[in-house]
């Protein structure tokens, strides 16, 4: 009697135990399943010495970071003409507190100083109540432009069974925003449609603001300035790995264009830093010969003319025309990347490491006086991602110096 009870308590506590693993596993939030999934992939992924790790002896964020050589352009210095340039957001009226939020580091960190106009973009026309709570935020000018039907919409040659399909597959590939249409017709407009719309026709420079993105660092030369006279064309802070399943088809389909038009192809281009294989072979594989490493593109100072040239323009039509942004989930920041990687110069391409900046869950945090609110050398809180960080590719292949 008395040993069947205690088996009996024994089973109870042993059920409850289980109950409890399930529970936690449940609804312990894990990072993005895109991350499990590379997690999945570890054993070969980890960089040693990584600047994304603060421990790194090497990560050049760990030294005081100043201004960037060459000609700056500084507050007071009212003699040199201002660039032709605009802050850009594409954002929802939903997401009016993210960008107020956003609006207050920016202004308080560069263009209180510099007074650069902001456009806004929507695929919907923005409320009244958007409207004033950012123009409140800034003595610049604002611009609200509406997005036209014929940039965001589904183009007519997209096979809707083939997108039902297709997003099944994607999501047993764990790939975030797998079957949300908007998505995917937001990555096509940042890829080849943000540069075309008639508000921008005479606008050359743009520094890409999302909502809910932080800045640090006080920064007080004019960034495009710097862009327009050292001869730069894009500016980044943070260099990542994608998902491979979500772009399986991005680089064949690249070579594709790249084998019908090989004098777009620059001379000194970063094809190295597009394909190396030595860090993750796998993303080469499954992403079919590309190394995934990619701009992050919620945050880029570019000129436009740049995406307006033919070479990236016809390659952008060429994609667009191939499927991928609706039958894959090929993301503007690969396609910027592989543009720029393939079709530039890379010595113009510059890594603004003095822009205290965070879109969750990576940072980029220089050292500096000039900043606040962010611990130099941090890449990311959740120490497992900082192999996520591909910046140690761009050096090698590319920023050799
Ligand atoms: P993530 O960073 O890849 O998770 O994507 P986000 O949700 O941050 O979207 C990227 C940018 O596009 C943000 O600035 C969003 O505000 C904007 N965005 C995304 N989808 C839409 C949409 O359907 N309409 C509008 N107007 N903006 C969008
Ligand atoms: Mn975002």
């Amino acid at each position: 009697m008395q040993l069947s009870r205690r088996v009996n308590r024994l089973l109870v506590l042993i059920g409850l135990v289980v109950l409890a693993v399930v529970i936690v596993r449940k609804i312990v939030p894990s990072a993005t399943p895109e991350v499990n999934q590379q997690e999945a992939e570890m054993g070969q992924t980890m960089t040693p010495n990584h600047p994304g790790s603060p421990s790194s002896s090497t990560n050049p964020l760990l030294q005081e970071v100043g201004e960037p050589e060459g000609i700056l352009t500084h507050v007071g210095d009212t003699d040199r003409p201002r660039a032709n340039a605009t802050l850009l957001s594409l954002v929802r009226n939903s997401e009016l507190r993210g960008i107020v939020r956003t609006m207050r580091d920016v202004e308080r960190t560069f263009n209180s100083k510099f007074n650069y106009p902001w456009t806004f973009f929507n695929d919907v026309p923005f409320t009244e109540e958007f409207k004033q709570k950012t123009q409140a935020m800034t003595k610049a000018p604002c611009r609200y432009e509406l997005i036209p039907k014929e940039h965001w919409e589904t183009p007519a040659w997209i096979n809707k069974d083939l997108v039902g399909v297709s997003s099944e597959i994607l999501e047993e590939d764990d790939i975030m925003y797998a079957k949300q249409q908007s998505y995917h017709q937001m990555c096509r407009w940042n890829s080849g449609m943000f540069y075309k719309h008639p508000a921008l026709k005479d606008v050359r420079w743009y520094w890409r603001i999302e909502p809910n993105t932080r800045y640090y660092c006080s920064i007080d030369y004019d960034v495009f300035r710097y862009m327009e006279d050292n001869d730069k064309t894009y500016g980044y802070v943070i260099n990542i790995y994608d998902a491979p399943q979500s772009i399986r088809t991005l680089w064949p389909t690249t070579m594709e264009f790249v084998a019908q038009h090989p004098e777009y192809v620059h001379a000194n281009n970063a094809i190295q830093w597009l394909t190396d294989n030595d860090v993750r072979p796998n993303h080469n594989v499954i992403a079919n010969g590309y190394s995934t490493c990619h701009f992050w593109s919620n945050f880029e100072i570019g000129d436009m003319d740049f995406f307006r040239s033919d070479a990236y323009d016809k390659y952008f039509e060429y994609l667009d025309h191939a499927g991928g942004f609706f039958y894959e989930r090929w993301g503007d920041a690969p396609v910027h990347s592989i543009g720029l990687g393939l079709f530039l110069d890379k010595s113009k391409i510059h890594w603004f490491k003095d822009i205290g900046y965070l879109h969750m869950p990576y940072y980029n945090c220089p050292a500096s006086k000039k900043c606040s609110g962010c611990r130099a050398g941090r890449f990311t809180d959740a120490g497992y991602l900082n192999r996520e960080n591909c910046i140690d590719n761009f050096f090698k292949y590319v920023h050799a110096d």
